[in-house]
């Protein structure tokens, strides 16, 4: 079989540390593994655009393999010209850039290795609150300058103690983003998921379910995201939702960069509005160079917390998601289907998981 593998180029960065297996250069390990058994692997960076050799090489792959670090766009287009395509791999999680419903209306399979590098996420989101919360970027630039202004940070640095803290998404991201949350002692932990966690889950957090997302953003200093994006999600933070966050809240976004409207966080930032916003995703990716992300401030110069999408493939997650692809390849390979039910996102040409939708069509494609 053909696999068509997509993923980011390291340079020299894949020499320095092997276990860098998300990379074009140490193509998550499968190489040597794939060829033994007689499977070809076609492996590129160059995704975007009709000359790439994604869009050439998908014609006649039987699996793709993406992560959405350097997402390859598997949209509707390429899916039609895919023929012979069985199934779509996310090395992580998040299967947003794989059009799914095209994918049901081939019987294309999604698979992704669920929960692989969720606990790297919300150690970002904890990092993220904190560097916004305490006003840490434009601190550590007076450093990097040579300046020393402590009253320029401290007019704009807060504690995270006492505050009330909201995921919207009760999933494996947000409730590890608030379980890590609690030692800081905040007011109160709130969530907002069309799924409740189990009882005894929310207990052990500490948390309470809000039936309102505008109510609960109402109430929040702090608003995490960690939902998918979804026909419901996509630009769901517009400057119409955003006006039922608190004044000067802030926000911290991981879970994709088109839940929220480009321009609206801008606008929101600038005016005061939200006090800071961070995370690591963006649409698309790579962000391009003039993305008013990378350079939006708040009145006082700070206020942005944004790096490249990188949460979710630290060393340890890749190892993670490297090996739970194989896994997945294993059982496709197999033939037996299998798989880890959690990593099911489409299969036989219904959706296998509750996470991408609670609309009406979602709720009859999926799997009961
Ligand atoms: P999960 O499936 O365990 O949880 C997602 C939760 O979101 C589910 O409980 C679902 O019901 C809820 N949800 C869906 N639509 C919603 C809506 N409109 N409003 C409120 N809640 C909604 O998934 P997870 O492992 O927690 O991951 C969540 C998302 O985080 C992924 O889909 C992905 O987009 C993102 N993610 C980002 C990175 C990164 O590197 N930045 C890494 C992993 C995951």
């Amino acid at each position: 079989m053909k696999v068509l593998l997509v993923l980011y180029d390291a340079g020299s960065h894949a020499k320095d540390e092997p276990k860098l297996l998300g990379c074009t250069e140490n193509e998550l390990g499968i190489r040597d593994w794939l060829e033994s058994q007689g499977h070809t692997l076609v492996t590129t960076s160059s995704k975007d655009g009709a000359d790439s050799v994604l869009d050439k090489e998908i014609v006649d792959a039987d699996v793709v393999i993406t992560t959405p670090f350097h997402p390859g766009y598997i949209n509707k287009e390429r899916i039609d010209k895919a023929k012979k395509l069985k199934i779509c791999i996310t090395a992580g999680v998040g299967s947003d850039h794989v059009d799914l419903d095209a994918a049901n209306a081939r019987d294309i399979a999604v698979l992704e290795v669920t929960g692989s590098n969720v606990q790297s996420v919300a150690e970002h989101v904890i990092m993220t609150m904190l560097v916004l919360v305490r006003n840490f970027v434009p601190a550590h630039e007076q450093i990097i300058s040579g300046g020393w202004d402590v009253a320029a940070v401290a007019k704009d640095s807060y504690d995270l103690e006492g505050k009330v803290i909201g995921t919207v998404g009760g999933g494996r991201i947000g409730q590890r983003v608030l379980k890590r949350c609690k030692p800081f002692d905040p007011m109160e932990m709130l969530y907002y998921d069309y799924q409740a966690m189990p009882a005894d889950v929310e207990k052990e957090i500490g948390c309470r379910r809000v039936e309102s997302l505008e109510e609960m953003l109402s109430l929040c200093d702090v608003v995490t995201i960690n939902c998918p994006l979804h026909a419901s999600t996509k630009g769901l933070f517009n400057k119409e939702l955003i006006s039922h966050m608190k004044d000067g809240a802030w926000l911290v976004n991981t879970a994709r960069g088109a839940i929220c409207v480009t321009e609206d966080i801008v606008e929101a930032l600038e005016s005061g509005k939200i006090r800071g916003y961070g995370g690591d995703v963006w649409f698309p990716q790579p962000a391009p160079k003039d993305h008013p992300w990378r350079t939006m401030r708040n009145k006082y110069g700070g206020g942005n917390a944004m790096t490249p999408h990188i949460s979710g493939t630290s060393i340890d997650a890749q190892g993670r998601y490297a090996e739970g692809t194989k896994k997945i390849l294993e059982v496709f390979f197999s033939g037996k289907q299998d798989y880890r039910p959690q990593d099911i996102i489409c299969i036989n040409g219904h959706y296998g998981t509750k996470a991408y939708g609670d609309d009406k069509e979602h709720k009859e494609h999926q799997l009961k």
